[in-house]
């Protein structure tokens, strides 16, 4: 009977009598319990859910390159507790829209930055939501842009209109505006309390907005309010009972800012510098190793890194596992 792993569990005790037929049965619940799992986390690994933050619009030297500074959450509490990534880049479009489209489909392109452009290829959440088949509920995106509805869907004719995640943008859906950060953080408590899902990618928009209205002040305020935001949102999951020990948090900045121009440049981003292109990773989760990398990475990396996570695979993708998040015996439980 001991050599017939489940068969205690699920109570079956017909199964002693007749050994050959119970390894059959037993055998093919092993096999239904790998089908109902597939997808849902790679073997091996404790990651049931990740979610990904980017707070837009962070450059460098008003946050990892001057430490506390505005984010004393981010560099005093969480970086011990993961893995910070020292090269982390945008080395393709130093745009809102086009840093998203790259962290959701693992495509760089240039696109239309006031939404009204799709992505050229599917995203992480409708090769995610086709692959394991879950509902929409357990795929989110939530942006305080409401332009970023555009992660939902994709150009591709095969994929266009299928598979797609569930949307909470702006205001009130596209065209209303941007929303403070602090009512996105309602929202995404309220859909992780009520929904439960297993992917969602959070967009604070207030160190861009602020930059962008030339406001220096409420630039830093965004960047610390963000910093706060992301302890908050750590904390929420750390507690709950659904998300403790089996979420991945990845927290990042879609494009830094200028070095050079008015003022010293931080209003505006958008080219190929060194203060746009500069960005960052804080990578927390129970999978991973704690300390730094080196390695350069960019924005496409995070959907690749997730996929292997969550154990899609994720087709057009032109990023690459971070293979030093992870010890080797995780590496080799993913296949790497
Ligand atoms: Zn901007
Ligand atoms: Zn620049």
């Amino acid at each position: 009977m001991k050599a017939i792993p489940g068969a205690q569990t699920i109570g079956l005790p017909f199964l002693s009598r007749r050994p050959l037929f119970a390894v059959i049965i037993a055998s093919l619940l092993l096999l239904q319990g790998c089908a109902a799992t597939s997808g849902a986390s790679e073997k091996g690994l404790r990651t049931k859910n990740v979610i990904i933050v980017v707070i837009d619009g962070v450059r460098a030297s008003e946050a990892w390159d001057s430490v506390p500074g505005a984010i004393p959450n981010m560099s005093s509490k969480l970086k011990g507790r993961g893995v910070f990534f020292t090269d982390f880049q945008n080395d393709a479009y130093t745009y809102t829209n086009s840093g998203h489209a790259a962290i959701t489909t693992g495509v760089n392109q240039p696109i239309d930055n006031y939404g009204a452009e799709l992505p050229a290829h599917p995203s992480i959440f409708q090769q995610w939501l086709k692959q394991t088949g879950k509902p929409a509920t357990t795929a989110w995106i939530i942006s305080s842009k409401d332009k970023l509805n555009i992660l939902a869907n994709t150009k591709d004719s095969v994929w266009q209109n299928t598979y797609m995640p569930s949307l909470n943008c702006g205001v009130n859906g596209p065209g209303t505006g941007y929303r403070a950060d602090s009512l996105t953080l309602i929202e995404v408590k309220r859909v992780l309390t009520t929904d439960k899902p297993n992917l969602m990618l959070i967009n604070f928009m207030e160190p861009d907005g602020y930059a962008h209205a030339a406001n220096w002040n409420h630039y830093i305020r965004g960047i610390s309010r963000n910093d706060r935001y992301v302890k908050q949102l750590y904390d929420f999951l750390r507690k709950d009972k659904n998300y403790r020990k089996t979420t991945t948090l990845l927290i990042t900045t879609d494009h830094g800012r200028h070095l050079q121009g008015i003022d010293g440049g931080w209003i505006d981003h958008g080219d190929n510098c060194a203060g746009c292109q500069k960005i960052f990773l804080l990578a927390l989760g129970p999978d991973f190793k704690a300390g730094t990398v080196a390695t350069k990475y960019t924005l496409v990396d995070i959907p690749a890194t997730v996929a292997k996570m969550m154990g899609i695979t994720l087709e057009q993708s032109q990023g690459q596992v971070m293979k030093e998040l992870f010890t080797t015996k995780k590496l080799r439980a993913m296949g790497l």
